[in-house]
């Protein structure tokens, strides 16, 4: 047995202990589910169906057009960019929300790539998310520069004169490693290339920040750990010292320099205006914005040390109680994001037969169990009866189920 102590009455303990446990009072949980899935869409915060219901039917329904300005729609990009900012280390005027991440990572690469341009190289982690890597290939196609993937820990051995950018992920989604972002910004700086780090999978529960390890431009989605919403926008971040010479690529009206002039070619707003693209979503930026409520005031120490907490619980559990599961994530804390991947044969129906029982997690081909752990709405008692549930689906093997075993296209 490690030696902490893994039984129900020490994770009750955990939560009398927990300064930001009221916190999970903000969401809106449904009845006999513990949901380990916040790393793919975030829980609904209460506030939100009102403020839904207000945009809809107050602002769009009785104001109509004069919102724009009366109910701040024109101004709501940024203000919710700066809002974002804050959780992930970016002093105001540096990120704009709005668009996909896969959007957002095109005009970020083609951006850095046009203030870099006598380098022909972007180097992507080779096992990174899907969309990065393909949206990276196009660029690269686009732009006639050459492609290069590695491990995020092995950059050192491509970095060279003609690296022009840097892209990765700041977890790994399939593993939940957290990568050494600050290090590995200095290298690529060092090297004399631009570092863009895509934190959708980290922004709202692992720490980061970006103005202080100098990040080149950044990227991020918000229906994650920040709650947004299923589809919520985007954001891009683009530090001050970029932003008078970025060229972004997708130069909609709304980055214009003066929009309502309505001119016939195209002048850049000043500073992270120019990161607009077109209007906006609004009604899913109104519920982000009414989402990200959660964070003010809210020590993102304090959800770092609950999340590590959390994580090193499920370890312990399965060093101590799950000898055919195999801990994927690091053990280190520092190199933990906000989940924990196990590796078993039989992952995919595990995870089905979890979820028949309300334990909510998701699996990643071919063999993990991905359990992700959203420390502002779950207590250390769901972590505890999750990982019952999964000893004792793996127990009584009822994850060979026929049930469990067949495949849906969507899981
Ligand atoms: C979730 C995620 C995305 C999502 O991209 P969308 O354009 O919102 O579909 C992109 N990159 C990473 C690393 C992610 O984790």
């Amino acid at each position: 047995m490690p030696d902490r102590a893994v039984d129900r009455h020490s994770a009750e303990q955990l939560d009398r202990d927990d300064p930001i446990a009221q916190v999970r009072e903000r969401f809106a949980l449904p009845d006999k589910v513990i949901y380990l899935d916040g790393n793919s869409l975030g829980a609904l915060p209460t506030a939100v169906p009102a403020a839904v219901a207000d945009a809809v039917t107050r602002q769009w329904g009785t104001d109509l057009i004069r919102s724009w300005n009366d109910n701040g729609w024109w101004t709501l990009p940024g203000r919710v960019g700066d809002r974002i900012g804050a959780v992930v280390g970016a002093a105001p005027g540096q990120v704009m929300c709005g668009d996909s991440t896969s959007v957002q990572l095109f005009q970020a690469l083609v951006a850095l790539a046009r203030l870099n341009p006598q380098r022909r190289t972007i180097v992507t982690d080779g096992s990174g998310f899907p969309t990065d890597q393909y949206i990276a290939e196009s660029v690269a196609r686009m732009l006639d520069l050459r492609l290069l993937r590695i491990r995020p820990d092995a950059v050192d051995t491509v970095l060279g004169e003609d690296t022009a950018i840097v892209a990765l992920g700041a977890v790994d989604y399939r593993t939940g490693e957290l990568w050494d972002a600050p290090g590995l910004t200095r290298q690529i700086h060092d090297a004399g290339a631009l570092a863009l780090w895509d934190l959708a999978h980290s922004a709202g529960v692992a720490p980061f920040d970006l103005d202080a390890i100098g990040a080149d431009a950044a990227v991020g989605c918000s229906y994650k750990y920040l709650n947004g919403g299923p589809g919520a926008p985007a954001w891009i971040y683009l530090p001050h010292r970029h932003q008078a010479d970025a060229d972004l690529p997708l130069t909609g009206w709304h980055a214009h320099r003066t929009p309502f002039d309505l001119d016939d070619s195209f002048t850049p707003a000043e500073g992270i205006e120019r990161a607009r693209i077109g209007t906006p979503n609004l009604l899913s930026m109104l519920a982000l914005d009414s989402a990200l409520d959660v964070f003010d005031d809210l020590p993102m120490a304090d959800v770092r040390a609950k999340s590590l907490a959390m994580t090193q619980l499920v370890i312990d559990y399965v060093d101590a109680n799950l000898p055919d599961v195999e801990v994927v994530t690091p053990r280190e804390p520092a190199r933990r994001g906000g989940q924990v991947s196990l590796r078993h044969p039989a992952a995919y129906a595990i995870v089905q037969a979890l979820i028949a029982r309300g334990v909510i997690g998701d699996f990643r081909a071919p063999d993990l169990v991905r359990l992700g752990f959203a420390p502002l709405y779950l207590r250390f008692v769901d972590v505890y009866d999750a990982l019952e549930g999964l000893r004792d689906v793996i127990a009584t093997r009822a994850y060979d189920d026929p049930a469990f075993t067949r495949r849906n296209t969507v899981t």
